[in-house]
């Protein structure tokens, strides 16, 4: 017998009615003759609801009962599923993360899945239930509840797939398929009906949230193939599978944008051995993730060295920078929050030269203005000012011809 892992979005089970479309989903795919496992995100809306009433008490709450209120949302809503299955008639149970031992690291608010224990599953399989687990969340080698981060259901998919060696892990969400770019930003992007985990990795981590990289890593790495679709329509959404052959004719796969960027300068910094460690160390150390980083070629034996990090890093950074700008007698720092990175990925970029002269060719005929480039072996990313954003995504996007008006992506 086949094991199917479903999970749905928050919008998939944003009211009474969506919720009833999903458990008839559920129980037309068991009619089929496969097992099915199905993770379930908050309500639509549900998640935000609960970091706003923490943030009308605070700016600073606990992070361990930060995780504890967010991971609610996702109770409601499996209960919610397994109650109207039943009432359909069919056979459900629900499981919060703890009762399937979905172990993860302590780090609250973006804890890594550790373990799965997937007997409980494969119990509840066998007395031909459809199996319900939250989304999001885990639990420390303590017994503390956390959470896994913005979009962390599909980690919580993938992964108990993966455990569980399904035949697949089916993504239900608001768009039918994975597209060259946000549909919600360009009109004309394109769905992709193919594509190579590693191009998934990169536009996920490159600011695409159609799905959260953790899963894509999961997918990647256990061999689980990922089929995102609509939970709304039956057609056949987009894969995520290991790289085929022709998948490199293709330059340029997708276009992903990330608006959460801020960029710091650190002026007047010595030009001398030792010095990026000397910045660098410490906002590591703080655990901020460090990405794009330029140092202007020396003037009179000092630099400027300039780097990105997510905005929600960026005061903790800021402060960081304050410190290293007084214990190597540097000139100061200058903070841009309005930055944005706009990026190109594809496989294909490894057998095709060129791909970054016409990207940059094409923004410059736009009047953007490029702050910062960083490429790799398949993406090509551009720190640009964030009203300048949507417009590089759409430029780009024509360029390469991704749009849907073009046959050959
Ligand atoms: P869910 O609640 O189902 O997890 P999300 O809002 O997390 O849904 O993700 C789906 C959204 O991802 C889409 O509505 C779309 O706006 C956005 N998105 C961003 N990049 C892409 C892309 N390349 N292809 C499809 N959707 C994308
Ligand atoms: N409910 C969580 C969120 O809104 C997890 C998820 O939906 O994947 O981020
Ligand atoms: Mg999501």
């Amino acid at each position: 017998m086949s094991l199917v892992v479903q999970k749905y979005g928050g919008t998939s089970v944003g009211d009474i009615e969506r919720i009833r479309a999903v458990a008839e989903r559920c129980l037309a795919t068991q009619k089929k003759g496969h097992d099915l496992v199905v993770v379930v995100s908050a309500m639509a809306g549900e998640t935000n609801r609960l970091l706003g009433l923490a943030g009308q008490i605070t700016d600073t709450p606990e992070p361990r009962e930060m995780d504890v209120l967010v991971s609610t949302g996702e109770q409601v809503s499996i209960s919610l599923l397994a109650i109207t299955i039943q009432a359909l008639g069919g056979k459900a149970r629900s499981f919060l993360g703890d009762q399937i031992g979905m172990r993860t690291d302590n780090l609250y608010g973006k804890a890594r899945i550790l373990s799965v224990d997937d007997n409980k599953v494969r119990t509840a399989l066998e007395d031909g239930e459809v199996v319900i687990v939250a989304g999001f969340q885990g639990v420390d080698a303590e017994g503390n509840i956390t959470t896994l981060g913005r979009g962390g259901s599909d980690t919580t998919a993938v992964a108990l797939a993966a455990a569980l060696k399904a035949d697949v892990c089916e993504i239900y969400t608001d768009v039918d398929g994975i597209y060259t770019t946000d549909p919600s930003v360009c009109a004309d992007a394109k769905k992709i009906e193919r594509i190579a985990y590693e191009e998934m990795l990169e536009l996920a981590s490159l600011g695409a949230k159609i799905l959260q990289v953790r899963s894509v890593e999961f997918g990647m790495n256990y061999g689980v193939p990922i089929h995102v679709r609509s939970s709304f329509e039956e057609r056949e959404g987009s894969w995520v599978i290991p790289e085929e052959v022709s998948m490199e004719q293709v330059r340029v796969r997708g276009v992903a944008c990330d608006l959460k960027a801020a960029k710091i300068t650190i002026r007047g910094v010595p030009d001398i051995p030792g010095v990026a460690a000397k910045i660098f160390r410490p906002l590591a150390g703080a655990g901020i993730n460090v990405d794009v980083i330029i140092q202007n070629v020396s003037e009179g034996g000092v630099t400027d060295v300039t780097f990105t990090v997510s905005r929600e890093d960026m005061e903790l950074a800021q402060r960081i920078s304050q410190e290293i700008v007084e214990t190597m007698a540097a000139e100061g720092t200058i903070v841009d929050e309005q930055v944005a990175k706009v990026s190109l990925v594809g496989v294909g970029m490894r057998s095709h030269a060129g791909v970054a002269a016409q990207a940059f060719d094409a923004l410059a005929e736009a009047s953007i203005n490029i702050q910062m480039i960083s490429t790799s072996e398949i993406k090509i990313s551009c720190v640009v000012a964030e009203d300048d954003a949507s417009k590089a995504v759409q430029v780009l996007h024509t360029a390469f011809e991704l749009g849907s008006s073009n046959p050959t992506t």
